[in-house]
């Protein structure tokens, strides 16, 4: 079958995953409606403020067949914003922001801390020989993990970095870096 990613495009940092994709060769287009969902194998959910993007993916008429293409298994990146609209429960979210609950994760939106809102290091993983540059922006913190999630990498013992069958999440911007092989990593998983 041949790839092809979706990137919601509803708001924040879609633009850089679509480049990321291509750069290994992956076609990869923006997804702001239903329509434009039609021929994707796997989805990144990017960066930016999950509580604008969860009220668009209301407005857009987006929520219903989104939660549909997750219900069939096919395999989502969440990163950041993104990893707080694929958990099963949020911590600091607005009363009307809604979450996939896609992956056993609670997250705490800004969980961070004002004085470290964003930051940059580098990240060991269970995955990668070399460590990731990760930015982190104003990123969720995890203070639950479910079951059947598998820690990928961790930050000063929480979670940053996790899988849970076809649903990879990291409270970092890994489009924001140089560095490929997350997404490659993303695209290979089958
Ligand atoms: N703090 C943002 C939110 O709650 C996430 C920040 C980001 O995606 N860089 O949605």
């Amino acid at each position: 079958m041949t790839e092809r990613v979706g990137v919601l495009a509803l708001q924040g940092a879609f633009a850089r995953h679509v480049e990321a994709c291509e750069a290994i060769g992956v076609a990869a287009h923006e997804v702001r409606t239903a329509e434009h969902l039609v021929g994707v194998t796997r989805l990144i959910i990017p960066g930016g403020e999950s509580t604008t993007m969860s009220m668009m993916l209301d407005r857009n008429g987006l929520r219903e067949p989104v939660a549909a293409v997750l219900a069939d298994g096919m395999p989502v990146l969440g990163t950041c914003a993104g990893m707080i609209l694929l958990a099963s429960q949020v911590e600091g979210g607005r009363s009307d922001q809604a979450s996939f609950e896609a992956i056993d994760l609670t997250v705490k939106r800004n969980g961070y801390g004002r004085q470290n809102q964003s930051f940059t290091m580098s990240l060991s993983t269970a995955i990668f020989d070399e460590p990731l540059h990760a930015v982190f922006i104003r990123a969720p913190r995890v203070t639950r993990v479910g079951n059947g999630v598998e820690v990928l990498a961790e930050l000063d013992g929480d979670p940053v970095f996790c899988r849970s069958a076809n649903v990879v999440v990291a409270a970092f911007h890994p489009e924001l870096s140089a560095d490929r092989r997350l997404h490659r990593y993303f695209c290979e998983l089958s």
